[in-house]
């Protein structure tokens, strides 16, 4: 198939980079071009930012409803064309064709739903303290111009947590998707123009270096907030070089899921291997750490193992897979690394550990379990983010938790125990944005606070904290004079 070459989007029209440089895009699975695109510069990010900038007032005067409106038509167009985009997305990022189907399911009820959120979004009255004659009202506004800079391993779910709510919330956005799946990006911003977004309101830039393309659009004076998902190392420089802009940073996690001697071996066991198998384990909640209490560990490790070898990994685009390749190859490269590390310091590769090779790339990696992992491999320091179940065994809850608590991650975090008392105490001891009872660390929702403690994020996403994320309160003061007879 000839490579498309597809544009980027500025003030309301395609264009190439004003350089004339372009990158192409491989397939992880087949190894084949898929597409040819610009490689932008900060001069191409200053007139997508300059083009939002002229924007973003007339986005903010445009009423919710009508933006809403704009969002219902964004969410059928992308339907309607969901097969195309969700094939597409499983041939840049790699992930099994049910994956990628499900991902482009998700996208009607996170935009849906923030739609809603942003007509309901309320502000609130205060009583005064100081001057009894006053009212005081809290209005939430737009920031102006948001950057919206997304990661590789939800090419389709990550812009639409962000993109069309930036805009929601009553912002021009300038949108920079990852370079190894910019064509899903492209195909957002695609549906936006069909829906009828205003000229200037949606920006797309896009380019091969992240610092680059990424750094002079969170540097950029007129760029008002960024919402930021990737690793953890990036969103530390973001907040080196973005000032005092608003932050929204959602990073990377070292998902513990813990399993108590009490817990239901089966369920514990296939909530397992999902969550270290699922997108191949290239997921920020991907269960990276598999604790499990010593009393059960032999029987949890041989059910583990032989669910681990059942998974199918092969082409992503045939329905039976349930593995694909990793994305790209340095990450290909980390797996390889984390698993020598364990090794070296003493654990047992029970299942797989390697690329298996007979495909179009050398990107294919055995689903894999390593067993008498212990907190001093890397395993429990950096995310892995490979499909690799890595054991760790525990005597007691206490070291459980010290032992989960101990990484510089808190995403999400899961517990497997039939006893409440336990899993409650979980719950309030482990340091994580989201705790789990008796299921996998996979899980996300859309509604509710979604985000990390430590090096895993700032701020929060999902439902009306999205909304808030990328607006700002105002506070409104009226003299509405003295009541007759008041002191
Ligand atoms: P990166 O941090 O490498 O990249 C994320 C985005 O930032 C890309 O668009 C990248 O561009 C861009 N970028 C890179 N360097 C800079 C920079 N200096 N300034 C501004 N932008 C920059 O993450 P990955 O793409 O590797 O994504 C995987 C990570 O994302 C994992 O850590 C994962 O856990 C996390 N994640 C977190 C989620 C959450 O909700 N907490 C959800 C999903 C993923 P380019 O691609 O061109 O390099």
């Amino acid at each position: 198939m000839e490579p498309e070459h597809l544009k980027m989007y500025i003030g309301g029209e395609w264009v190439d980079a004003e350089s004339g440089d372009t990158f192409e895009v491989k397939s992880p699975a087949t190894g084949e071009v898929l597409a040819i695109l610009p490689n932008g510069g900060p001069e191409d990010v200053k007139r997508a930012v300059d083009a939002a900038n002229d924007a973003k007032e007339r986005v903010a005067s445009i009423p919710i409803p009508e933006r809403a409106k704009l969002m219902y038509r964004l969410v059928e167009i992308i339907k309607q064309n969901s097969e195309k985009f969700a094939r597409e997305c499983t041939l840049e990022q790699g992930k099994p064709i049910r994956e990628s189907i499900g991902e482009l399911a998700d996208v009607e009820p996170n935009i849906l739903q923030q739609a809603e959120d942003m007509i309901r979004l309320e502000g609130s009255i205060h009583v005064p303290i100081v001057k009894h004659e006053m009212r005081l009202l809290s209005v939430w506004e737009p920031l102006g111009v948001i950057g919206v800079i997304t990661p590789w391993n939800f090419p389709w779910l990550l812009p639409t947590e962000c993109v069309p709510q930036a805009f929601m919330a009553g912002n021009a956005v300038v949108f920079k998707p990852a370079e190894t799946t910019p064509i899903s990006g492209v195909r957002l911003v695609q549906c936006m123009e069909k829906a009828g977004f205003p000229k200037g309101s949606v920006n797309l830039v896009l380019g091969e270096s992240g610092p680059i393309v990424g750094g002079s659009l969170v540097e950029h004076p007129n760029v008002d907030g960024i919402c930021f998902t990737g690793e953890s190392a990036t969103a530390e420089e973001i907040t080196r070089r973005a000032g005092m802009k608003r932050l929204v940073l959602e990073c990377g996690g070292l998902g513990p899921l813990i399993v108590l001697d009490d817990a239901s071996l089966e369920k514990a066991v296939s909530d397992t291997v999902y969550g270290c198998t699922y997108n191949a384990g290239q997921v920020c909640v991907a269960n990276e750490r598999i604790l499990v209490h010593e009393r059960i560990h032999d029987k949890f490790l041989e059910l583990t193992s032989r669910e681990v070898k059942r998974k199918k990994l092969g082409n992503p685009l045939i329905e039976e897979t349930d593995v694909g390749p990793l994305n790209n190859e340095p990450l290909a490269e980390k797996v390889e690394r984390h698993i020598e590390d364990a090794r070296e310091k003493g654990a047992k590769v029970v299942v797989g550990g390697r690329r298996a090779s007979g495909f179009q790339t050398m990107l294919y990696f055995e689903p894999t379990v390593v067993d008498n992992v212990t907190p001093d491999m890397l395993f429990n320091k950096e995310e892995t983010f490979g499909p690799v179940a890595p054991i760790i065994s525990f005597s007691d809850l206490d070291e459980a938790i010290e032992i989960a608590n101990s990484s510089k991650y808190g995403l999400s975090a899961a517990v497997h125990t039939n006893d409440i008392t336990k899993a409650f105490r979980f719950a309030e001891r482990i340091k994580a944005g989201q705790v789990i009872i008796n299921d996998t660390v996979c899980l996300w929702e859309y509604q509710h606070p979604w985000g990390g403690m430590k090096k895993s994020g700032l701020g929060r996403m999902g439902g009306k904290y999205s909304l808030q994320a990328m607006m700002e309160q105002k506070t409104i003061l009226i003299n509405v004079g003295r009541s007759p007879g008041a002191p």
